[in-house]
Order: C-alpha cells, then structure tokens, then sequence
C-alpha cells in the first residue's frame, strides 16, 4: 500500500509502498478515507529535536484519520465491516492504576499513532478495538477527519466552566480557533483570542472569538479596558506553547482565574510564581483527550448546530501532500485535509 513515512532522518516524508498492516484478534483494519496533517506531523517533517530523539526511523506518520473498518478481529464484537470510524491517537495500556479506573487519558504508558506505532497516512492502518470511534452518520467525512484535533480543543475548552464566563485564548492556530468556536457554543461571554498571525486572527474570527489582538500591535490589556472589563479573565486556554503569550496570560487573569494548558512549550518555561500565589490562580496541564468523553460531546455539540466547517481551509489529494504540508510550514492555514481514495 502507499504510505508518507518518515524513511530518513532528515527534513521531508517520503511516498512509498510499505506492506498492509496485519490485525491480531483484539484488531479492526481500516481503509483510510481521509486524514488531517497535524503540528505534531510538521514537527515530524522537520525533523526538529523533538522528533529527532521521539521518532524511530522508518515510521508511517499520521494520526488525524476518518475511514471505513474493512476487517475485524475474531474478538472484535462492537464493530462490524463497514462502520465509519476514526482512531483514538493514543493507546494507553489499560492495566496501569489510572487505565484501570476509567481515566485512560492519564494512561502513563501511552503510545501515539503516527509517533510510536505506524500511523494514518496510508491506505490502510490496524487499530485495537479499544482506539476506534464509531461515527454517527450525522457527522460530515471531513470533520470526522478531524476529531483528534477537535477534541483536544474540547477537552481543553470544557476542563473549566465557560457559561456566563470571560474566556482569553493565546493561539489562533488550528486548535485555538477551534476553542473559540467551542466556548462560544458553551455560553462563553468575551472569547479574546490572541496571535501573532493575522492571517490566523481572520480565521479565529470566522470560527467564533469575539475579539481578536495581534499582540504584536496591541495589548491584551487595552482590549480588556476597550470591552470594560475590569477584573481580567476568568478561564484562560493556552493554545499557542509561546512563553511570551503564557506570560499574557498570566498578567490578564482575574484573581482565582483557570488555566488550561495545551500548547507545548519548546523547553523550560519561566513563570513568575507570586502572581500564581497572590493571584490564587489554578493552572492545570491538557493531554489528549478524554476516552471517550470528549468524543461523546464532539459529536452531540455538532449534531447540536456546532459548526467548525471554516477550520478547514485546505483540501488535497495525498499524492500532493507535498503542497499540503508546505502550507502549513506557511502558518497560512488552518486544518487541511488529505484524500485517500
Ligand atoms: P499552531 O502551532 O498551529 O498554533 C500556535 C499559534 O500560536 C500560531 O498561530 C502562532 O502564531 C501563535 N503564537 C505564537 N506566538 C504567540 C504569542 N506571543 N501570542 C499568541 N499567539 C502566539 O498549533 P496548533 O496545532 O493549533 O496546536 C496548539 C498548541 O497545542 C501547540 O503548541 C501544539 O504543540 C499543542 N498541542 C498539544 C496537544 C496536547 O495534547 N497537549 C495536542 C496537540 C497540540
Ligand atoms: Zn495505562
């Protein structure tokens, strides 16, 4: 089958025809319909030093999918042929102490598709029966696509209360721009959302914040004087992994204001801790998404008139995935989407 793989520990993916994954009786095979290119996958073909101590090379990257099972374990009963499916991207162990209560997400031995364990782009990938999501016929094929990034932005979104609340988001990638869509569905007042990209900021507005600053001519806290607010935010969703826009964050916070972490920083990140002391701020680290709740309310908020069509802003073919990553590299988009038929 053809695959992008990581084939050589240098910049780039390379199209090439790997063997078809094998399932073991616990597995589904699925035939890839379509998949979204992650950060994570722009890291992967940068080769930068994350990827380069995380990645084992050759790997078949990938891991943002919706496709269609085409074969099913003999110890597989909730699934059948033909159901519409995406991955969980993360496969915990299930015997660890968190696994074993119910909270997979906080599974200490997770092993990522794409990262770990060969990936999602390519024609064709096996799952354990545990990472598949049936999708309800309700849910448009593109977006099903996507529901890994989605859900991070959920799970992010949801951690803290939005209804009646001030929410401020650094970050109008991807992710970001789909948080702003999320708070402002959940009955969000003020959804500020924050960049250094313009480009970005227009899609953050098209996808739901109220206010948008680029930081690079304006600060947060002018806007918070502009829209009379006079204690600062109340929920704050870090989406960007910028240490100067984590310290926005913390200077615009109300006093026992929530942080929710999802952008991951390059390395050690300063913080000035009297601020989170005097301050009585709560700040609370996002991984993932939660098994399978965030995916329940996904798709319950889309059936429910959620619409996060505009965040996807690219579609191609995989055999130019080429152009696809190259726009990404661009910061010029927001989700695009690969065919895989
Ligand atoms: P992205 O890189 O596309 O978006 C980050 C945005 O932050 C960019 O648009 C960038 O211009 C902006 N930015 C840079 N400096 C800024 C500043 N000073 N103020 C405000 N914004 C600034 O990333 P994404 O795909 O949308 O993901 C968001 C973050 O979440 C990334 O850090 C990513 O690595 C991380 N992530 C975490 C998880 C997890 O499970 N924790 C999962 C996926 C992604
Ligand atoms: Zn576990």
């Amino acid at each position: 089958m053809k695959a992008l793989v990581k084939s050589h520990s240098k910049e780039g993916l390379w199209l090439e025809d790997v063997p078809e994954p094998t399932i073991s009786i616990n597995d589904v095979l699925i035939k890839i319909d379509r998949t979204g290119i992650c950060g994570t996958d722009v890291h992967i073909y940068n080769w930068d030093s994350w990827a380069q101590k995380t990645i084992p090379v050759p790997m078949v990257v990938g891991h943002e999918f919706v496709g269609e099972i085409v074969e099913i374990g003999s110890n597989v009963a909730d699934f059948r042929v033909g159901d519409i499916v995406s991955g969980e991207g993360h496969v915990v162990c299930g015997r660890c102490r968190n696994c074993m209560a119910g909270r997979r997400h906080l599974c200490a031995d997770t092993k990522g598709i794409g990262v770990n364990r060969p990936g999602a782009f390519a024609e064709y990938i096996s799952l354990p029966m545990t990472n598949v999501w049936h999708h309800d016929h309700s849910i448009d094929r593109d977006i099903a696509s996507i529901f890994d990034p989605f859900g991070n932005a959920v799970h992010t979104a949801l951690t803290f209360p939005v209804l009646g609340e001030d929410v401020l988001i650094t970050g109008a990638g991807p992710i970001g721009c789909m948080a702003a869509a999320v708070c402002q569905y959940a009955g969000a007042r003020y959804v500020v959302v924050s960049d250094v990209n313009p480009w970005r900021l227009e899609l953050a507005k098209k996808m739901g914040a109220t206010h948008v600053v680029d930081v690079r001519s304006e600060s947060i806290a002018d806007v918070q004087k502009h829209l009379g607010m006079h204690e600062g935010f109340d929920v704050g969703l870090e989406m960007s992994g910028n240490p100067h826009a984590f310290h926005d964050m913390i200077d615009n916070m109300c006093h026992g204001g929530k942080i929710a972490m999802l952008g991951i920083p390059e390395g050690e990140m300063a913080i000035d801790w009297n601020k989170v002391v005097f301050n009585m701020l709560t700040i609370k680290g996002i991984y993932g998404r939660e098994m399978y709740e965030t995916w329940y309310k996904m798709t319950v908020m889309i059936q429910g008139g959620l619409n996060i069509t505009p965040i996807i802003t690219h579609r191609f073919h995989y055999s130019d995935f080429q152009e696809g990553f190259d726009i990404m590299r661009s910061g010029m988009s927001g989700k695009i989407v690969l065919n895989w038929n």
